[in-house]
């Protein structure tokens, strides 16, 4: 325990200590909950100009056109996947996949370089939460010893027009995400119906549009940092892919040890500007005066990096699961060295490597592993991306129907056509039976123009010559023609079935 008699008992006590709990959990087990001080700085304001970027992108996402199309869909329900235009149908589902293999490889790699840098600068729960919610909260609350202040107040009329007002305003930005959200998953066009057609025409669209809010709003006004230390998948295994390399948010123990406040310096008969000595005294030393070498470092103690931090834990104690790697403390600490005549950068952008043995260039065999990895993934779907066809078509026999003796003595087997036209050009496509066979494809339906990144239906006949069918099954061959070319050529299977018998 700390006493004036005893001035460096403080910082030498266990601090170990933090291990046993986590800082949003009190003694009693329940919630502490968090009043982050509002984040000043030159980080904060580099990451609200990312913010405003990927928050115009995010809610511009799925109503801004190219080529006709939305810049960015993700239909799981029907497997249609919109990326910057590009369409991707059910057939390039192994795209998709590749696509999002590529993407949790970018973050592996990124990760085991950089730590958690996705969830402090790019990461949605990230963005809006400190980005947009947190911001209104400053607005109408006020800063954090203002919201702690109302918290504790009894309930008046300042705090219920607060309390409503915060509470109003984050229930109209969920609900703005979750009709974003949803226009993500079924389209603009869509969602567009479900707001101006009448509700009993879309029950379910209504339901997942309130569901959303109120699952949006219980995120961003409750349950916040605890997504980010319980809920979140990469939360939990980033301990996996961060060692001593990674370069993270990290405070420099190095420099910064022996913390003391200017109080407990002078208490112990230094000042600021002490040099520092080489291996520090103990506290019995500095007590008894047998030492006269400064045993601080450059932390002051003034606890400014744990009252910023949105997590609710002091980064002094290492890199720990809860840090989102906000940068908060680091700007938070720049302010208190300026203040104190003190450089920059006690808590900075460094690995702990680099720290206890200078720097060092973290690429190594596990990270050139990740690499390469990555590098091979993403050629595979860079090539397949490139070489897809611009024009597929899917041919399937009728299924459940035999051949049939057509009127004119022709015997025909009856096939689906579904032609996807992936390019951003109109096509005017035609399928026409490939030569050498005595017989003609005979069209039931109309096949129409297909617009860009839009595809086409048709039902036709084979009609083959009775003279002509040598076998019970035979393939057959079709052409796919498009603006006048051959596109494609579609091997199916002729089942005569006995409808050669007159
Ligand atoms: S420790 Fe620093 S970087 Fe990590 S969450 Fe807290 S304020 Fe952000
Ligand atoms: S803000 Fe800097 S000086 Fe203040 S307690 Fe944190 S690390 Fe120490």
């Amino acid at each position: 325990m700390y006493t004036a008699a005893d001035p460096l008992a403080k910082v030498e006590k266990d601090s170990e200590e933090y291990r046993d709990h986590i800082g949003t959990i009190n003694a009693e087990g329940r919630r502490a909950w968090v009043y982050a001080k509002k984040p000043k700085g030159r980080f904060f304001q580099w990451r609200s100009l990312v913010s405003y970027i990927l928050l115009t992108l995010m809610f511009a996402g799925p109503y801004v056109r190219i080529h006709g199309q939305p810049l960015l869909l993700l239909n799981i329900l029907e497997r249609k996947f919109i990326l910057f235009g590009f369409v991707f149908w059910p057939q390039d589902f192994y795209l998709v996949v590749l696509a999002l293999l590529t993407m949790i490889l970018t973050i592996v790699l990124f990760t085991s370089v950089f730590g958690r840098i996705w969830c402090g600068w790019t990461c949605p729960q990230t963005v809006f939460m400190e980005m947009l919610f947190r911001k209104i909260e400053y607005a109408i609350e006020g800063d954090f010893q203002a919201q702690k202040q109302l918290a504790l107040s009894p309930w008046n009329a300042n705090k219920i027009i607060r309390k409503s007002a915060k509470f109003l305003v984050f229930y109209g930005f969920s609900f703005a995400i979750a009709n974003t959200f949803l226009a993500y998953i079924i389209g603009s066009d869509e969602l567009f119906k479900i707001i101006t057609e009448p509700v009993s025409q879309h029950i379910g669209g209504f339901i997942a549009i309130n569901l959303f809010t109120i699952v949006f709003f219980l995120v961003f006004a409750r349950f916040r940092e605890q997504v980010c230390h319980f809920a979140c998948p990469y939360g939990r295994f980033q301990s996996a892919l961060v060692d001593n390399d990674t370069i993270s948010v990290t405070y420099d123990f190095k420099r910064g040890e022996k913390r003391g406040t200017l109080g407990v310096r002078k208490k112990a008969g230094f000042s600021l500007s002490d040099a520092v000595a080489a291996g520090g005294v103990t506290s019995a030393e500095a007590s008894a005066g047998q030492s006269s070498s400064n045993p601080f470092g450059d932390c002051i103690d003034c606890g400014a990096c744990v009252v910023v931090c949105p997590s609710g834990i002091d980064i002094r104690n290492g890199i720990q699961l809860e840090c989102v790697q906000c940068t908060a403390c680091i700007d938070a600490c720049n302010k208190m060295m300026d203040a104190v005549s003190k450089p920059r950068g006690l808590i900075r952008y460094t690995s702990f490597n680099s720290i206890t043995n200078g720097y060092k260039f973290p690429l190594k065999w596990r990270t050139l592993g990740y690499l390469t990895v990555w590098l091979g993934v993403l050629s595979v779907f860079a090539g397949l991306l490139l070489t897809r066809e611009k024009i597929e078509t899917v041919l399937l026999r009728q299924p459940g129907m035999l051949a049939q003796r057509l009127p004119d003595g022709f015997v025909g087997n009856l096939y689906n056509a579904k032609i996807f036209n992936k390019t951003f050009d109109v096509q005017q496509a035609e399928l026409r039976l490939a030569g050498g066979v005595q017989g003609e494809l005979r069209l039931i339906d109309k096949l129409n123009t297909i617009t860009a990144q839009n595809f086409a239906e048709a039902r036709f006949f084979v009609a083959l010559k009775p003279e002509a069918i040598t076998a019970p099954n035979f393939p057959v061959e079709i052409e796919v023609w498009s603006n006048g070319a051959v596109v494609a050529r579609k091997k199916t299977i002729f089942i005569s079935g006995g409808a050669t018998t007159p």
